[in-house]
Protein backbone atom coordinates (compact mmCIF):
# COMPACT_ATOMS: atom_id res chain seq x y z
CA UNK A 1 0.00 0.00 0.00
CA UNK A 2 1.31 3.22 -1.17
CA UNK A 3 0.41 6.62 1.07
CA UNK A 4 1.26 10.38 0.96
CA UNK A 5 4.02 11.87 2.97
CA UNK A 6 6.02 15.12 3.11
CA UNK A 7 8.84 14.66 5.04
CA UNK A 8 11.10 12.09 7.36
CA UNK A 9 13.87 13.48 9.64
CA UNK A 10 16.19 10.88 10.54
CA UNK A 11 17.85 11.06 14.23
CA UNK A 12 15.22 12.69 15.82
CA UNK A 13 15.13 13.52 19.54
CA UNK A 14 12.65 15.21 20.25
CA UNK A 15 9.65 12.90 18.65
CA UNK A 16 9.37 10.38 21.38
CA UNK A 17 11.66 8.61 23.59
CA UNK A 18 15.01 7.79 22.79
CA UNK A 19 16.26 8.78 18.65
CA UNK A 20 13.73 7.99 16.18
CA UNK A 21 13.06 8.08 12.67
CA UNK A 22 9.73 10.39 12.14
CA UNK A 23 7.75 10.09 9.58
CA UNK A 24 5.27 12.85 8.34
CA UNK A 25 2.31 12.45 6.18
CA UNK A 26 0.67 14.84 4.50
CA UNK A 27 -3.22 16.22 5.69
CA UNK A 28 -4.64 17.73 8.10
CA UNK A 29 -8.29 18.27 8.49
CA UNK A 30 -7.29 21.18 11.18
CA UNK A 31 -6.36 24.00 9.99
CA UNK A 32 -4.31 25.83 13.02
CA UNK A 33 -3.37 29.67 12.42
CA UNK A 34 0.09 28.77 13.70
CA UNK A 35 0.60 25.74 12.26
CA UNK A 36 4.43 24.78 11.93
CA UNK A 37 4.18 22.38 9.09
CA UNK A 38 2.11 24.39 6.32
CA UNK A 39 3.46 22.02 3.72
CA UNK A 40 1.65 19.10 5.33
CA UNK A 41 -1.74 20.69 5.69
CA UNK A 42 -2.70 19.72 2.27
CA UNK A 43 -2.93 16.40 0.34
CA UNK A 44 -2.14 16.38 -2.96
CA UNK A 45 0.20 17.30 -5.31
CA UNK A 46 2.54 20.61 -3.98
CA UNK A 47 5.74 22.28 -4.85
CA UNK A 48 7.98 25.22 -2.80
CA UNK A 49 10.21 27.77 -3.99
CA UNK A 50 12.59 27.95 -0.76
CA UNK A 51 13.73 31.09 -1.32
CA UNK A 52 16.68 31.84 0.73
CA UNK A 53 18.54 29.14 -2.00
CA UNK A 54 17.23 30.56 -4.94
CA UNK A 55 20.32 32.40 -7.02
CA UNK A 56 17.75 34.06 -9.46
CA UNK A 57 19.43 32.22 -12.36
CA UNK A 58 15.72 32.33 -13.64
CA UNK A 59 16.57 28.52 -14.96
CA UNK A 60 13.16 27.49 -13.70
CA UNK A 61 11.13 30.26 -15.65
CA UNK A 62 12.72 29.30 -18.84
CA UNK A 63 12.04 25.52 -18.35
CA UNK A 64 8.32 25.81 -17.41
CA UNK A 65 6.46 24.53 -20.37
CA UNK A 66 3.04 26.13 -18.72
CA UNK A 67 4.91 29.68 -17.93
CA UNK A 68 3.52 29.26 -14.61
CA UNK A 69 6.55 31.17 -13.14
CA UNK A 70 8.02 34.52 -13.53
CA UNK A 71 10.12 37.11 -11.47
CA UNK A 72 8.02 39.10 -9.43
CA UNK A 73 9.84 42.01 -6.44
CA UNK A 74 13.08 39.78 -7.26
CA UNK A 75 11.72 36.35 -6.05
CA UNK A 76 10.23 33.25 -8.49
CA UNK A 77 6.64 33.42 -7.95
CA UNK A 78 4.44 30.80 -8.77
CA UNK A 79 0.88 30.78 -10.88
CA UNK A 80 -0.63 27.45 -8.97
CA UNK A 81 -3.11 27.36 -11.44
CA UNK A 82 -0.90 26.89 -13.92
CA UNK A 83 1.46 24.29 -12.72
CA UNK A 84 0.66 20.51 -13.93
CA UNK A 85 3.51 19.39 -11.48
CA UNK A 86 5.56 18.34 -14.78
CA UNK A 87 8.70 18.59 -12.24
CA UNK A 88 10.74 20.34 -14.74
CA UNK A 89 11.65 23.36 -12.59
CA UNK A 90 12.66 20.89 -10.10
CA UNK A 91 14.89 18.62 -12.08
CA UNK A 92 16.85 21.79 -13.52
CA UNK A 93 17.15 24.12 -10.86
CA UNK A 94 20.63 24.40 -10.14
CA UNK A 95 19.86 25.50 -5.93
CA UNK A 96 17.75 22.58 -5.54
CA UNK A 97 15.50 25.26 -4.94
CA UNK A 98 12.50 24.89 -6.15
CA UNK A 99 11.09 21.33 -4.64
CA UNK A 100 8.07 18.81 -4.67
CA UNK A 101 7.17 18.67 -0.97
CA UNK A 102 4.34 15.70 -1.86
CA UNK A 103 5.80 11.84 -1.93
CA UNK A 104 4.00 8.53 -2.53
CA UNK A 105 5.87 6.43 -0.10
CA UNK A 106 4.98 2.64 -0.02
CA UNK A 107 4.95 0.88 3.40
CA UNK A 108 7.96 -1.93 2.75
CA UNK A 109 10.31 1.25 1.90
CA UNK A 110 9.18 2.89 5.04
CA UNK A 111 9.72 -0.48 7.05
CA UNK A 112 12.74 -0.85 5.35
CA UNK A 113 14.19 2.82 5.90
CA UNK A 114 13.42 2.58 9.44
CA UNK A 115 14.88 -0.79 10.54
CA UNK A 116 18.18 0.29 8.43
CA UNK A 117 18.57 2.85 11.11
CA UNK A 118 17.46 0.50 13.93
CA UNK A 119 21.24 0.53 14.90
CA UNK A 120 20.91 3.57 16.08
CA UNK A 121 17.45 3.88 17.29
CA UNK A 122 17.54 0.78 19.61
CA UNK A 123 20.35 1.55 21.78
CA UNK A 124 18.59 4.38 22.63
CA UNK A 125 15.27 3.19 23.40
CA UNK A 126 13.81 4.97 20.06
CA UNK A 127 12.27 3.44 17.08
CA UNK A 128 10.04 4.95 14.97
CA UNK A 129 7.38 7.85 15.18
CA UNK A 130 4.39 8.85 12.81
CA UNK A 131 3.31 12.68 12.35
CA UNK A 132 1.71 15.15 10.10
CA UNK A 133 -0.32 16.31 9.08
CA UNK A 134 -2.66 14.19 10.94
CA UNK A 135 -1.91 10.56 10.61
CA UNK A 136 -5.00 9.81 11.45
CA UNK A 137 -6.07 11.39 8.15
CA UNK A 138 -4.86 8.33 5.95
CA UNK A 139 -6.03 6.10 8.37
CA UNK A 140 -6.00 2.63 5.88
CA UNK A 141 -1.93 3.31 5.35
CA UNK A 142 -1.55 4.59 8.61
CA UNK A 143 -2.63 1.20 10.10
CA UNK A 144 -0.48 -0.81 7.64
CA UNK A 145 2.42 1.09 8.13
CA UNK A 146 2.57 0.63 12.16
CA UNK A 147 1.53 -2.96 11.36
CA UNK A 148 5.00 -3.20 9.23
CA UNK A 149 6.58 -1.40 11.78
CA UNK A 150 5.57 -3.75 14.66
CA UNK A 151 6.04 -6.88 12.30
CA UNK A 152 10.16 -5.65 12.06
CA UNK A 153 9.68 -5.18 15.74
CA UNK A 154 10.50 -1.61 15.54
CA UNK A 155 8.61 0.21 18.32
CA UNK A 156 6.34 2.91 17.65
CA UNK A 157 4.89 5.62 18.52
CA UNK A 158 2.57 8.46 17.03
CA UNK A 159 2.17 11.94 17.08
CA UNK A 160 -1.63 13.00 16.67
CA UNK A 161 -4.30 15.71 17.35
CA UNK A 162 -6.78 13.09 17.70
CA UNK A 163 -9.36 14.40 15.23
CA UNK A 164 -10.94 11.63 13.89
CA UNK A 165 -13.68 9.02 14.24
CA UNK A 166 -12.96 6.82 17.46
CA UNK A 167 -12.57 3.84 15.02
CA UNK A 168 -9.94 4.92 13.43
CA UNK A 169 -8.18 5.37 17.23
CA UNK A 170 -9.62 2.05 18.06
CA UNK A 171 -8.19 0.59 14.15
CA UNK A 172 -4.67 1.52 15.04
CA UNK A 173 -4.26 1.59 18.68
CA UNK A 174 -3.03 -2.13 18.81
CA UNK A 175 -0.16 -1.51 17.29
CA UNK A 176 0.67 1.96 18.38
CA UNK A 177 3.71 1.87 21.55
CA UNK A 178 3.39 5.39 22.57
CA UNK A 179 1.10 8.40 22.17
CA UNK A 180 2.15 11.69 22.03
CA UNK A 181 -1.49 13.80 22.20
CA UNK A 182 -1.96 17.21 21.14
CA UNK A 183 -4.44 19.12 23.19
CA UNK A 184 -4.35 22.81 22.14
CA UNK A 185 -7.15 24.55 23.48
CA UNK A 186 -9.83 24.03 26.21
CA UNK A 187 -12.52 26.12 25.58
CA UNK A 188 -14.75 24.97 22.39
CA UNK A 189 -15.38 28.23 21.02
CA UNK A 190 -11.82 29.41 21.14
CA UNK A 191 -10.43 25.92 19.86
CA UNK A 192 -12.86 26.71 16.91
CA UNK A 193 -11.95 30.09 16.05
CA UNK A 194 -8.11 29.00 16.18
CA UNK A 195 -8.47 25.66 14.48
CA UNK A 196 -11.21 25.66 12.28
CA UNK A 197 -12.60 22.59 14.56
CA UNK A 198 -14.69 21.52 17.71
CA UNK A 199 -12.52 19.82 20.11
CA UNK A 200 -15.49 17.70 21.23
CA UNK A 201 -14.27 14.45 19.36
CA UNK A 202 -10.86 15.39 20.14
CA UNK A 203 -11.52 15.19 24.14
CA UNK A 204 -13.90 12.45 23.79
CA UNK A 205 -11.06 10.41 21.85
CA UNK A 206 -8.14 11.47 24.58
CA UNK A 207 -11.03 9.91 27.27
CA UNK A 208 -10.77 6.56 25.07
CA UNK A 209 -7.06 6.60 24.53
CA UNK A 210 -6.50 6.98 28.75
CA UNK A 211 -8.70 4.17 28.92
CA UNK A 212 -6.46 1.88 27.24
CA UNK A 213 -3.59 2.08 29.35
CA UNK A 214 -0.64 2.57 27.01
CA UNK A 215 1.95 5.11 27.22
CA UNK A 216 0.13 9.10 26.56
CA UNK A 217 1.76 12.69 26.26
CA UNK A 218 0.20 14.83 26.21
CA UNK A 219 1.80 18.13 24.36
CA UNK A 220 0.71 21.66 24.22
CA UNK A 221 2.68 24.37 21.56
CA UNK A 222 2.47 27.71 23.46
CA UNK A 223 1.23 30.09 21.25
CA UNK A 224 1.43 33.62 22.57
CA UNK A 225 -2.06 35.18 23.62
CA UNK A 226 -3.67 31.99 22.21
CA UNK A 227 -2.56 28.60 23.40
CA UNK A 228 -0.41 29.95 26.29
CA UNK A 229 -2.27 31.92 28.73
CA UNK A 230 -2.29 30.18 32.14
CA UNK A 231 -5.71 29.95 32.13
CA UNK A 232 -5.72 27.71 29.38
CA UNK A 233 -3.01 25.99 30.49
CA UNK A 234 -4.44 25.32 33.56
CA UNK A 235 -8.07 24.54 32.10
CA UNK A 236 -6.10 21.71 30.33
CA UNK A 237 -4.44 20.14 33.68
CA UNK A 238 -7.77 20.37 35.16
CA UNK A 239 -9.57 18.04 32.16
CA UNK A 240 -6.90 15.68 32.35
CA UNK A 241 -6.43 14.94 35.78
CA UNK A 242 -10.48 14.46 35.40
CA UNK A 243 -9.60 11.88 33.24
CA UNK A 244 -6.16 10.34 34.78
CA UNK A 245 -3.79 12.69 36.84
CA UNK A 246 -0.95 10.41 36.10
CA UNK A 247 -1.21 11.44 32.45
CA UNK A 248 2.14 13.97 31.95
CA UNK A 249 1.65 16.80 30.07
CA UNK A 250 4.44 18.94 28.13
CA UNK A 251 4.86 22.56 27.01
CA UNK A 252 6.31 23.20 23.45
CA UNK A 253 7.98 26.45 23.30
CA UNK A 254 6.75 28.52 20.32
CA UNK A 255 9.09 27.67 17.36
CA UNK A 256 9.27 31.63 15.21
CA UNK A 257 11.22 29.90 12.24
CA UNK A 258 7.72 28.59 11.07
CA UNK A 259 6.97 32.08 9.46
CA UNK A 260 9.63 31.04 6.35
CA UNK A 261 8.09 27.68 5.29
CA UNK A 262 4.76 30.07 4.55
CA UNK A 263 6.89 32.21 2.37
CA UNK A 264 8.13 28.91 0.29
CA UNK A 265 4.63 28.85 -0.35
CA UNK A 266 3.61 32.22 -1.20
CA UNK A 267 0.85 32.22 1.60
CA UNK A 268 0.95 34.56 4.45
CA UNK A 269 2.05 33.50 8.32
CA UNK A 270 -0.37 34.66 10.55
CA UNK A 271 1.76 36.57 12.52
CA UNK A 272 5.41 37.62 11.93
CA UNK A 273 6.23 39.47 15.32
CA UNK A 274 6.01 36.66 17.86
CA UNK A 275 9.18 35.12 19.11
CA UNK A 276 10.01 32.06 21.35
CA UNK A 277 9.11 32.70 25.28
CA UNK A 278 12.47 33.13 27.05
CA UNK A 279 13.43 30.92 30.33
CA UNK A 280 11.35 32.69 32.93
CA UNK A 281 8.44 33.08 30.93
CA UNK A 282 8.76 29.21 29.85
CA UNK A 283 9.22 27.84 33.25
CA UNK A 284 6.35 30.31 34.37
CA UNK A 285 3.66 28.69 31.56
CA UNK A 286 5.60 25.45 32.64
CA UNK A 287 4.42 25.06 35.97
CA UNK A 288 0.84 25.60 34.98
CA UNK A 289 0.91 22.02 34.06
CA UNK A 290 3.47 20.80 35.98
CA UNK A 291 2.81 21.49 39.30
S1 LIG B 1 6.23 21.74 -12.13
FE1 LIG B 1 6.22 22.07 -14.38
S2 LIG B 1 4.36 23.28 -14.73
FE2 LIG B 1 4.79 23.41 -12.55
S3 LIG B 1 5.97 25.28 -12.31
FE3 LIG B 1 7.44 23.59 -12.54
S4 LIG B 1 7.92 23.48 -14.70
FE4 LIG B 1 6.05 24.72 -14.49
S1 LIG C 1 16.00 27.69 -11.17
FE1 LIG C 1 16.13 27.61 -8.94
S2 LIG C 1 17.76 29.03 -8.42
FE2 LIG C 1 17.17 29.50 -10.55
S3 LIG C 1 15.61 31.11 -10.32
FE3 LIG C 1 14.52 29.15 -10.38
S4 LIG C 1 14.27 28.60 -8.19
FE4 LIG C 1 15.86 30.18 -8.30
Amino acid sequence: MTGEIFDIKHFAVHDGPGIRTTIFLKGCPLHCVWCHNPEGMRRGKDLWVKREACIHCETCIHTCPKQALRMKDGEVSIDRSLCDFCNKCVEKCPARAMQRIDRQAEVKELVDLVTREEIFTRVSGGGVTISGGEPLYQPEFLKELLQGMKQAGVPTCIETSMFAKQEVLESIAPYVDQFLVDIKILDEETHKKYTGVSNQQILSNFRYLAGLGKPILVRIPLIPGITATEENLRAIRAFVDSVNPEIPIEVLNFNSFAGSKYRFLDQKYFNDELRAFPREELEQLRSCVEE
